[in-house]
């Protein structure tokens, strides 16, 4: 068999979520010739499902301490605003901003250990103290008589974050619906892809493979016969209300637990409504629960945790989601982003995020393991392929509601 015309690039990335978009930018700002493959749409999976919160960890903190979690994501609000005004690593200034700040309320009066903590010198920068009269009007109502927070983190519109990443390199996005692919590994570890399409056979023989495909990296890592990293999968069940009250929230009410009773962040939909999406300790407790039981509990909770808000005539659906992760200890949450070369010694690297927040930091991890092994652009033109470009995937409340 005549081996097949041999493409010529530098990195090619597995996966069109958060994680390889923010790649691909990120790499071929740096000079890399890059390409990437998506299975099915931009997005699907986890990215398109996520809230949209870039946060500077304070909501991993309610314990009433800074975690390691806290502690390495402080940073990544100023990434993303330097990005978003044009001056980062990517360019995000076609993204749609929901929300520049993030509120933290509570229903009573926090305990005291996490009042001092949230005025301490630790969170100063992070946490404001918002006064009575400077409240948002949605906590103006005479029934609210919590406490009131602000946070530095942000909230994004993800199908805009999504297209803009998409948009910048529309010449290296490309769908694999279509194309049959082989996996080859030489007696070295190094890695070929095959692709197959109506048009022949060319032959992908980068110098590094990202797998960036979120719990498709599990599958990925199966088919090339790595046994690590190994993947952890965490559930998710969250709720979304599709309504007309006029107020946006984006939040986390604390509870007594060390993760947000419920976190609500709310995104635009057609016709004048918006839809606010429901997670947190709410999303955690749904896991396994009927959609209708929890919708119920969503119900509950919103009258209980803001119960001067009538929505009116609602819309409500769910959604369970699974969060891919590199396996921890007792599927605990990973602190930080992964990167790392898969263990049979091939070309190839794994990433995860493990939260949409951490992708400039995963994008240093990426390089940094790239740069050890002397992988540097090496000037090649990114290569044409003869494959389509892969749609947007709908968000999960167009898919519940329609647009
Ligand atoms: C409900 C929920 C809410 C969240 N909210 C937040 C938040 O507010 N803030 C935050 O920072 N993080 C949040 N996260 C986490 C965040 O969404 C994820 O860490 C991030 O989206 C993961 O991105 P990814 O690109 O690694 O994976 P994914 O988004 O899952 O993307 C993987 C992509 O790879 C493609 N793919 C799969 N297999 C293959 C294959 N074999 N070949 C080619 N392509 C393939 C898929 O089609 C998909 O497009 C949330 C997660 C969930 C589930």
């Amino acid at each position: 068999m005549s081996t097949p015309p041999v493409v010529n690039v530098d990195i090619v990335i597995v996966g069109g979520g958060i994680a390889g978009l923010w790649l691909l930018n990120d790499l071929r700002n740096r000079g890399y010739s890059a390409i990437l493959l998506e299975a099915t749409a931009l997005g699907s999976g986890q990215t398109l499902a996520s809230q949209g919160m870039i946060h500077g960890g304070i909501k991993y903190s309610l314990a009433g301490a800074l975690s390691g979690a806290a502690e390495a994501i402080a940073e990544m609000p100023d990434h993303w605003r330097r990005c978003l005004r044009g001056a980062g690593a990517v360019d995000l200034r076609r993204v749609r901003v929901l929300s520049d700040h993030f509120y933290l309320w509570s229903t009573g009066a926090v305990a005291g250990r996490m009042t001092a903590f949230l005025a301490s010198k630790a969170v100063r920068g992070r946490v404001e103290t918002v006064a009575a009269d400077r409240r948002p009007p949605i906590f103006r109502a005479a029934g609210f008589s919590g406490s009131l927070y602000r946070l530095v983190d942000l909230v994004l519109d993800v199908p805009s974050l999504v297209a803009a990443l998409a948009d910048t390199c529309p010449d290296a996005i490309y769908s694999l619906a279509g194309a049959a692919t082989a996996w080859t590994a030489a007696d070295s570890g190094r890695l070929t892809l095959d692709l197959r399409t109506a048009t022949g056979t060319r032959r992908l023989a980068p110098a590094a493979f990202v797998f960036a495909a979120g719990a498709g990296n599990a599958g990925l890592l199966a088919t090339i016969g790595a046994a690590t990293p190994a993947m952890q999968r965490r559930p998710l069940h969250q709720v979304m209300v599709r309504h007309r009250y006029p107020h946006a929230l984006h939040g986390h009410c604390l509870g007594r637990e060390t993760t947000p009773r419920l976190t609500i962040s709310s995104h635009p939909a057609g016709g004048g409504e918006q839809v606010w999406y429901l997670g947190g300790t709410l999303a955690e407790q749904g896991v396994g629960m009927a959609p209708d039981a929890l919708i119920a509990l969503a119900r509950q909770e919103l009258a209980a945790l803001l119960p001067w808000v009538e929505l009116g005539p609602a819309r409500w659906a769910t959604l369970a989601v699974e969060r891919a992760e590199p396996r921890q200890p007792r599927l605990l949450r990973p602190d930080q982003a992964f990167a790392d070369w898969v263990g049979n010694g091939a070309n190839a690297l794994v990433a995860w995020p493990t939260k949409l927040t951490l992708c400039p930091h995963l994008a240093h991890s990426v390089v940094e393991r790239l740069t050890l092994r002397g992988i540097t652009p090496s000037g090649a033109p990114v290569p044409v392929l003869p494959l389509p470009r892969p749609a947007l995937a709908p968000t999960p409340w167009e898919t519940a509601f329609g647009a």
